[in-house]
């Protein structure tokens, strides 16, 4: 009997009460993540495991039979990290969706792997008690796919990204045993730290099934600038002026020309299109502190050039303000197939990130709108080309490999939050070296010797 026929046979007589699908059609709506550029494959079959003894089951079963793994959270992902891969399982997490605690005595929140992001900082938010790792696809995105790419977001400039905020993990690993790592406790330095080693690994050293996640007081309420500049290197050297200046603003971002006029287009909110960049600007600071923050915030854009900053003149507008941020991804996507690419550099090399950006769309002749996490110093360039342009297409991949090396040349990252995933494995040695990835390939083969866990991913 065919072996992947075998395997699902003895799933289903080993967990009889596990939700699996195998219809063509519910493959197919497992195939693809949010990276619309990607072609992944059709799964064998996809699990939807409601406890950790499933997993740990399925893994049991999935070494036995050597099939493959692909862990999977809500599907947004932009690196293809929990695309489909031919052949093998999918084992979506979404109905573990529980948060099984929030501890206010120890500040921390134990939660399951499915949990929405925005529905953890909602319950939380309850308690008094904040959440700060927030990507733009927070109403949408699960914790354990927070985790399984160590996600940023719009306050990790002064918050720090999902790694900052975990303090441990119940994993099943590939041959089917449970672990956990660290605990409820803000320091413990009792051996090395696995919890951070799970982080980011995108599925591929194991699944989660549990998460402590650090809690804060919940901030004063934010006040909001927005400054709009005449190039993007002017904005570019406006963040590295407040970075310099030792401002912390809750917020930093930044959106090109290209990407101010998708969003004012879709939703018509009458934003300054003359301008080549705003800045979004934020302070959570309490009272006259904010005030002064934002203060020193204005003169930092007025020193490089900002021709117009503006307040927000209330908490709606402010809102408004960051979703305009938030939907910029889903602007470009109305303009074609959307490609967001996610380099870093130090902050002070940002003027010189945001340069190379547009040298090196021009070159290609790619449409490019520029958004990001400016005070990270982490941008998403987005190029566009029309669905079934193929010439379009394979410009936008040469000007991606040219943007990767120009942010490796100016000490940066590939990818800054998205992950390596199966999009950017060419470029992991590049940018950390023959001798570091040899490294991360031994941590591999201990921890899943088979190769069986998203296989193609990361390393
Ligand atoms: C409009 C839009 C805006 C976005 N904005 C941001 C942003 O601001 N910041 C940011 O960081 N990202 C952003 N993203 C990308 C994406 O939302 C994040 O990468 C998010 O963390 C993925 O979560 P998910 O639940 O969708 O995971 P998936 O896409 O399903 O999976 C992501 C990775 O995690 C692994 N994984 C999932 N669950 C588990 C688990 N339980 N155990 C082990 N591994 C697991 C998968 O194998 C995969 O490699 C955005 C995406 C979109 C579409």
């Amino acid at each position: 009997m065919d072996a992947a026929v075998a395997f699902l046979g003895e799933l289903r007589r080993r967990l009889p009460a596990l939700r699996l699908l195998t219809d063509e059609i519910d493959r197919e709506s497992y195939r693809r993540d949010e990276t619309a550029h990607f072609e992944p494959g059709l799964p064998l079959a996809v699990a939807l495991p409601a406890r950790v003894d499933e997993v740990a089951e399925i893994m049991r079963l999935a070494t036995e039979y050597r099939v493959p793994v692909v862990p999977r959270g809500a599907g947004t992902g932009l690196s293809g990290g929990s695309a489909g891969v031919e052949g093998a399982l999918t084992v979506a997490l979404t109905r573990m969706n529980r948060i099984l605690e929030i501890d206010r005595a120890n500040l921390v929140a134990v939660v399951q792997p499915g949990v929405i992001n925005a529905d953890l900082k909602a319950a939380v938010a309850k308690e008094g008690l904040f959440y700060p790792p927030d990507p733009a696809s927070y109403e949408a995105c699960s914790i354990g796919g927070n985790i399984g790419t160590n996600a940023g977001g719009l306050c990790c400039v002064k918050y720090g990204v999902t790694r900052d905020a975990v303090l441990s993990l119940e994993v099943v690993l590939a041959d089917g045993h449970v672990i956990r790592t660290g605990g409820r406790n803000v320091k413990d330095a009792a051996g090395y730290s696995l919890t951070q080693l799970f982080v980011g690994s995108q599925g591929t050293l194991g699944i989660v099934t549990e998460a402590t996640l650090r809690l804060r007081p919940t901030p004063p309420p934010k006040r909001t600038l927005l400054a709009f500049f005449p190039t993007v290197e002017a904005a570019g050297r406006a963040v590295a002026a407040m970075t310099a200046a030792g401002l912390e603003p809750c917020t930093l971002e930044l959106m090109d020309s290209v990407t101010i006029a998708a969003v004012d287009e879709w939703h018509g909110l009458g934003l300054d299109r003359s301008a080549a960049a705003l800045l979004l600007i934020e302070s959570d600071r309490p009272g006259a502190a904010a005030e002064q923050e934002l203060a020193a915030a204005e003169s930092a854009c007025e020193a490089a050039g900002a021709t117009s900053v503006v307040g927000a003149t209330n908490a709606m507008e402010a809102d408004w303000l960051r979703q305009v941020r938030r939907l910029a991804f889903r602007a470009m996507e109305r303009l074609g197939v959307a490609r967001m690419e996610d380099i870093g550099a130090p902050r002070s090399r940002l003027p010189e990130l945001l340069g190379a950006i547009e040298r090196i769309a021009a070159a290609h002749e790619v449409r490019c709108g520029t958004f990001g996490h400016a005070g990270d110093g982490n941008l998403h360039p987005t190029f566009v080309w029309d669905r079934g342009d193929h010439e379009a297409e394979e410009r936008a991949q040469a000007a991606c490999e040219e943007l990767y090396r120009a942010a490796i040349a100016l000490g940066g990252t590939v990818t800054g939050e998205h992950g390596i995933g199966a999009t950017r494995r060419a470029f992991l040695e590049e940018q950390r070296g023959a001798e570091a990835v040899g490294v991360m390939r031994s941590i591999k083969a201990a921890l899943d010797p088979l190769g069986l866990l998203n296989p193609g991913r990361v390393v």
